[in-house]
C-alpha cells in the first residue's frame, strides 16, 4: 500500500544541504506527522503529483490561496499576458487599482487598500499604522492565532494569564515583545481584564475573526461583537487578519459572515491566486497616514507587481461573477465531506471534533469541543500523523499537522470527496 517516493527522498536529500531543512516554510518538512516529505512537479485542478508519479487529491490548496483549484486556466492565462508585458516595474501599473478596487467592493470595511508581498508584511504593517494612529504601544494577540513571523507577533502566550509576552521564537528579543499581550481566543472575560489592567495603553486588537491557524476554530456566538464593542469603546484598532479567512469564508470574509466593520483589515492568500500578495485596508483617515501621504512609513520592491495583480484579478473576478451560488456550492460540497469522515471515525470508535466554515475544515482528533488552544492542544497528534500518512498513500494530501486548517477548492468533484471519505474509512479502520 504504501508508494514509491524514491525521487522525493533524493530530492530532500540534497535539497537539505542546500536549504535549511530542506524547505523554505518549516512546516513543509512533515516534522509534526513523520514520513517523507513528497516533492510536487504537477497541479492541475484538485490534483497534485510528485515526482515518482503519485497522484494526490489536495487539500492544502497552497495553504488557501488555491480557491479555484491548481493551474486554473483564467488565472494562469492572466499571469502568462502579463508577463508577456513584463514582469516588474517599480512604478505605477493600471492593474494595481483594479485589484484595490475589487478588495474594496468586498469589504465594507475598506476605503484604501496598500498591497505588500505577503501576510506577514501586511500584519506587521498595520500594527505600525495601529501605533501610530492611537500613539499607543501595547498590542492584543490570541493564542494560537498566527499573524506571521514577525518579531512583535511571535509570541508564545503563557496559559490564560494576560501577562505581557515571551518571544516564541529564538532571537526574538524579550523587549520587541514587551508590549505584545497575547490572550486565550474566545474568553470575552480575559479581553475586558486586559483592558482594564492596561487602561488607555492598548493599541490594537489583532485577531483571526475565524482561527486557521490552530487548526479550524470558530468564534463563539457574540465574541467577535464583543471584540468590536470594547475596542470601540476604549479608542483601541481592532484589526481583522483575514489572511486566510478573506474571500474563503465568503466573499467578504470573516467580515461579511459575521456582520461586523473592523478598523483596518488584512489580506493575502487568495487575493494573489496563488502568487505572492498581502494587503492592509481600512478607512482613508486612517489609511493616508502611510507614506507618502502620512508619517508611517511603508514599502516594497515588488508590492503591487503585475504578475500578482493579474493572478489575483483573475481570482476575484471568477469568484464574483456567481458570488452566491459559487460560496453555497462550496459550503454544500464540504459539508459533504467533513460529515462522511466523521462518519467514517464514530464507526470506527475514533473520537474526532471537526470544526469547519465553507471550506475550510479541520478533523481534531479529540473528543473535546476545539475552541481555543488549551483544548486544541488535547488532541491526539501521533494518531493525527498516523492518519495523515495513511490518507497519503491512499492519496489523499492533508496539510501535515493536525493545528492546521484544510481547504476545498472548486475543483474538486463529488468524485473526489468520495474517494476521500473512502479513504479516511480505510485509514481510520487500522488506527
Ligand atoms: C498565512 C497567514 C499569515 C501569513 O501570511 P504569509 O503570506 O505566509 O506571510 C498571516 N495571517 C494569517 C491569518 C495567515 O493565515
Amino acid at each position: 500500500m504504501s508508494r514509491n517516493l524514491d525521487q522525493s527522498r533524493s530530492l530532500q536529500k540534497r535539497a537539505e544541504k542546500l536549504i535549511p531543512g530542506g524547505v523554505n516554510s518549516p512546516v513543509r518538512a512533515f516534522g509534526s506527522v513523520g514520513g517523507d516529505p513528497p516533492f510536487l512537479v504537477r497541479g492541475q485542478g484538485a490534483h497534485v503529483w510528485d515526482a515518482d508519479g503519485n497522484r494526490y487529491i489536495d487539500y492544502v490548496g497552497s495553504w488557501g490561496p488555491l480557491i479555484l483549484g491548481h493551474a486554473a486556466p483564467e488565472v494562469i492565462e492572466a499571469i502568462v499576458q502579463a508577463a508577456r508585458n513584463g514582469t516588474s516595474f517599480g512604478a505605477s501599473t493600471p492593474t494595481e487599482a483594479d485589484l484595490a478596487a475589487l478588495v474594496i467592493d468586498a469589504f465594507p470595511a475598506i476605503e484604501k487598500v496598500r498591497f505588500v508581498s505577503s501576510g506577514t508584511e501586511a500584519t506587521m504593517s498595520a500594527i505600525r499604522l495601529a501605533r501610530a494612529a492611537t500613539g499607543r504601544k501595547i498590542i492584543v494577540k490570541f493564542e494560537g492565532c498566527y499573524h506571521g513571523h514577525s518579531d512583535a507577533l511571535l509570541v508564545k502566550a503563557g496559559s490564560g494569564v494576560a501577562t505581557l509576552g515571551i518571544p516564541g521564537s529564538a532571537g526574538v528579543p524579550e523587549e520587541f515583545v514587551a508590549f505584545t499581550l497575547a490572550l486565550p481566543y474566545n474568553d470575552v472575560p480575559a479581553v475586558v481584564a486586559a483592558f482594564d489592567k492596561f487602561k488607555g495603553q492598548l493599541a490594537c486588537v489583532i485577531v483571526e475573526p475565524v482561527v486557521g491557524n490552530m487548526g479550524c476554530v470558530l468564534p463563539t456566538p457574540g465574541y467577535l461583537a464583543a471584540l468590536r464593542l470594547i475596542t470601540a469603546r476604549e479608542g483601541t484598532l481592532l484589526i481583522f487578519d483575514e489572511v486566510m479567512t478573506g474571500f474563503r469564508v465568503a466573499f467578504g470574509g470573516a467580515s461579511e459572515l459575521y456582520n461586523i466593520k473592523p478598523d483596518l483589515t488584512t489580506l493575502g492568500k487568495i487575493i494573489g491566486g496563488g502568487l505572492p500578495v498581502g494587503a492592509y485596508g481600512g478607512p482613508a483617515k486612517l489609511m493616508d497616514m502611510v507614506a507618502p501621504v502620512g508619517p508611517v512609513y511603508q514599502a516594497g520592491t515588488l508590492s503591487g507587481n503585475p504578475l500578482a495583480m493579474a493572478a489575483g484579478i483573475a481570482t476575484l473576478c471568477q469568484l464574483k461573477a456567481n458570488r452566491q451560488g459559487f460560496y453555497k456550492q462550496l459550503d454544500e460540497m464540504a459539508g459533504n465531506l467533513v460529515a462522511g469522515v466523521t462518519l467514517a471515525a464514530k464507526e470506527a470508535g475514533i473520537a474526532m471534533t471537526a470544526n469547519r466554515v465553507g471550506s475550510m475544515f479541520t478533523f481534531f482528533f479529540t473528543d473535546r469541543q476545539v475552541t481555543d488552544w488549551q483544548s486544541a492542544s488535547t488532541c491526539d497528534t501521533v494518531k493525527f500523523g498516523r492518519f495523515h500518512g495513511a490518507l497519503l498513500d491512499a492519496g489523499v494530501w492533508l496539510p501535515p499537522s493536525q493545528f492546521e486548517a484544510a481547504f476545498l477548492s472548486a475543483a474538486h468533484t463529488q468524485g473526489d470527496i468520495e474517494d476521500t471519505i473512502a479513504a479516511a474509512r480505510e485509514a481510520l479502520a487500522l488506527l
